[in-house]
């Protein structure tokens, strides 16, 4: 018959706790002897070890455990967990070795289909990008007037399907700009830029726009010079650009939209505030999740695709920096990201 070590501890401890109530029962109660009462402070002690030994046996592979299963919270599936003392214990260790093989076989599907899935939106996405191209193009050679002169309600049909068409052409190229992101070939071309001359370029770039709603856009220089960051430009600007461009499309007739810097030795950052429309409190944890749109936005008919802002920030986040904003409804937002100083 085989026992275990903790068997044995057990009833060694049992015997020694026995001979010490005796030999404190012989030592107090009786007859009072020195060598009987150092017996019993003895094994006391004795037993204070073994009861030492044994919950170190169980509480140091119990810690090599959670130290394990951390792990694997964070998705490092490449640990298991080695031998450990006692058969429960081991068969415990076996269980959760299969638990971890099982978890990584899971998420290597995951990434398999998940790859996919990026490669089918990408094909799809340059394949339907050509023909709207082209319809664009075919829609602004009439529109011009060079087919022949448009009466009132022919245009105005036509300047309709135009702006979806330019809406189909922006949600494919947020598509693309997606795929290129989860393929993580996103960082590709850094380099060593000046954040202002950047927003000013996209500032005007939007003046038109701006103007033709009525919105004041102005950008406001920073205090002192802002120091370069390393980043890809025009991923970068693409973030950017899709602040100031929420900022005009969200702000009605009237508004203004300005655009500022601040820096600190950290990062430099990008301030777009706009007297819109503003975010519902509720709904502001959401704005920056892929295809999420605000109520407010929907229900006063602004075209958009809820994927600029997702984009803007895995291009922030992917440079290390941070996107964030504050916004009232019906007052205004102010929405801000900063690029870190490397
Ligand atoms: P889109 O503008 O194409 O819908 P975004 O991802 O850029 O997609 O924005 C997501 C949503 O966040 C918008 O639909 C809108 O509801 C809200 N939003 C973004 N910027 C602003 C802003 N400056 N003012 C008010 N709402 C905004």
């Amino acid at each position: 018959m085989r026992f275990s070590l903790q068997f044995v501890v057990s009833v060694v401890a049992l015997l020694l706790a026995l001979a010490s109530a005796v030999a404190f029962y012989f030592a107090i109660g009786r007859e009072f002897t020195i060598p009987l009462l150092l017996v019993a402070v003895v094994n006391l002690e004795a037993v204070a070890i073994l009861v030492f030994l044994m919950t170190r046996g169980i509480i140091s592979p119990l810690q090599r455990i959670r130290s394990i299963m951390g792990k694997v919270g964070e998705g490092d599936f490449r640990t298991r967990v080695g031998l450990l003392p006692t058969q429960e214990m081991q068969e415990l260790g076996l269980a959760l070795n299969a638990m971890i093989s099982h978890l990584e076989s899971v998420s290597e599907k995951e990434k398999r289909v998940d790859r996919l899935r990026t490669e089918f939106l990408s094909l799809a996405a340059h394949q339907l990008r050509t023909p709207l191209v082209e319809v664009k193009w075919a829609l602004q050679v009439i529109l011009d007037g060079e087919r022949g002169t448009l009466s009132a309600t022919q245009k105005e049909l036509l300047q309709k399907t135009y702006a979806s068409n330019e809406g189909m052409i922006t949600l494919i190229g947020n598509l693309l700009d997606i795929t290129k992101i989860e393929e993580g070939k996103y960082l590709s071309n850094l380099s060593l830029v000046q954040i202002e001359d950047m927003c000013v370029s996209i500032v005007e770039l939007h003046a038109e726009e701006a103007s033709r709603q009525k919105i004041t856009l102005e950008i406001l220089p920073p205090p002192e010079p802002l120091p370069k960051v390393l980043v890809d430009e025009e991923k970068i600007k693409l973030a950017i650009q899709s602040l100031v461009g929420n900022a005009i499309h969200y702000t009605p007739p009237g508004g203004r939209v300005t655009a500022s810097f601040f820096s600190d030795t950290k990062e430099v950052g990008v301030a777009v505030q706009d007297t819109g429309i503003g975010i519902p409190k509720e709904e502001q944890a959401r704005i920056f999740e892929q295809f999420f749109r605000a109520t407010n936005a929907k229900k006063l008919g602004k075209i958009g695709t809820g994927l600029g802002l997702y984009l803007a920030k895995n291009i922030v986040e992917a440079h290390g920096g941070r996107i964030w904003f504050v916004s009232e409804e019906h007052k205004g937002s102010d929405f801000r990201m900063a690029l870190p100083l490397r």
